[in-house]
């Protein structure tokens, strides 16, 4: 009997996250992945994703190399772990040999002293059972590659031997990916994107639990430049690389911010600047069908993020405002932003909107009741449609 290897490709073993307890929507939930996986790989050549027995594989030509592959399913959120593997019929003699085989070629790449043999046996029709599975391919592979030796406690290599229906998978690591629910399976929100370091960051983690994210950035031209621009661009390029093609809204803050800046006390100004952001923000995601507001606010990061000037904040706004790092110290955030890769983008020195008209004493404890009687002598309705109606919308396309 020759063991039945596809030789022409190579096969990744995807396991999926949360989306298993799906129940009776998990085949929903494993669709939307596949089709996230076919896109991403597709500009790589001839890769087939296909759904069996809980899991995804994917076949892809021996052309396309595995760290290719690797790092577009990497960006796909719903998958926690990736292992490429070997993938055999499930015969018992064909197991023993393709083992020892594998571990002959993973001998040549590293060095290797020490295994452990792991059998899982998915398909219980298989005749012999997992923990004697183990020892027999343990000792083929002694047998069969003289140097080695067994350890159980820290081993060089792990060798995982899945046995499912009618194939055999072996492989050793996995690459982990980043968990969560697959993109676009939860509404979609609108986020409102600084060039700061949150506000990503947020977006992510949002994206993350499914949620399909449009942004709107607010700047102050001339005031801020168009280099400030560009940055929120280039975080938005990064962004789309995990959460797809998104509209970017582009508003022009500063006829609000000269109003306030006119009318109402100067240690004020931060928190109603924040107050018109949010209903600007608000209208346009009402007009494209996104249901919240995503802000990368962290509690008592800066004075507009007390718990005093969150309350006035939120307050502006009937939809949901969803702040993923209200409770995330600086440093987790960061270390979030540099494993997305928008954190160097993010430190570019330009300036941002909130810093232009900033006060030199900004409340940190502000009362609502003060803040909407600030606001009460504007036109506020009229600012909103103003700003509204100047929008410029901009496609972003994932950085490459
Ligand atoms: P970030 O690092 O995201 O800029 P920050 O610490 O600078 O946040 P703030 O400037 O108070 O904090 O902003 C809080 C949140 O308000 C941001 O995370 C973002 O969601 C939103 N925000 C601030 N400035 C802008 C802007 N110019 N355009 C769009 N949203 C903004
Ligand atoms: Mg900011």
């Amino acid at each position: 009997m020759t063991v039945d290897i596809n030789k022409d490709k190579n096969i990744f073993i995807v396991r999926l996250g949360e989306t298993v307890l799906k129940g009776k929507n998990k085949s929903y939930f494993e669709k939307k992945i596949v089709e996230r996986i076919k896109r991403l790989v597709k500009r790589l050549g001839d890769v087939s994703v296909v759904r069996k027995e809980g899991l995804i594989f994917v076949y892809s030509d021996k052309d396309i190399k595995e760290d290719e592959i690797l790092k577009e399913m990497g960006k796909v959120f719903g998958i926690a772990s990736i292992s490429q593997a070997v993938e055999l019929d499930s015969h018992v003699e064909d197991i023993y040999e393709e083992a020892v085989k594998y571990m002959l070629d993973l001998m040549d790449k590293k060095e290797v002293k020490t295994f452990k043999v792991e059998v899982k046996r998915a398909d219980k029709s298989f005749p012999i059972k997992s923990p004697q599975m183990a020892k027999n391919v343990g000792a083929a592979v002694l047998k069969g590659c003289k140097v080695l030796k067994v350890d159980v406690n820290n081993p060089d290599v792990k060798l995982f031997v899945n046995i499912r229906q009618d194939k055999t998978y072996i492989y050793q690591d996995k690459v982990d990916g980043f968990g969560g629910l697959p993109l676009g399976t939860n509404g979609k929100g609108m986020v409102l994107l600084s060039g700061g370091i949150d506000s990503p960051v947020a977006a992510f983690m949002m994206a993350k639990r499914g949620m399909a994210i449009e942004a709107i950035h607010f700047h102050s031209y001339p005031y801020t430049s168009q280099r400030a621009q560009e940055k929120v661009e280039a975080l938005a390029g990064r962004l789309a690389v995990y959460c797809s093609r998104f509209n970017l809204h582009v508003v022009n803050l500063l006829p609000v911010q000269e109003e306030i800046v006119r009318k109402c006390p100067e240690e004020q100004t931060t928190i109603l600047v924040r107050r018109f952001m949010m209903k600007i923000a608000e209208a346009v995601a009402k007009e494209n069908a996104a249901t919240m507001l995503i802000t990368g606010e962290s509690l008592g990061q800066v004075a507009s993020q007390t718990s005093d000037s969150i309350v006035c904040t939120d307050n502006a706004v009937e939809i949901p405002v969803m702040r993923p790092l209200i409770a995330l110290d600086k440093v987790d955030i960061i270390e979030k932003a540099k494993e997305i890769e928008t954190f160097d983008i993010s430190i570019l020195p330009f300036e941002d909107c909130c810093t232009v008209f900033l006060p030199k004493r900004p409340v940190t404890r502000p009362k609502l009741k003060d803040i909407l009687a600030s606001e009460s002598k504007l036109d506020v309705d009229t600012l909103v449609k103003n700003a509204i109606d100047n929008i410029e919308v901009l496609t972003i396309y994932p950085e490459i």
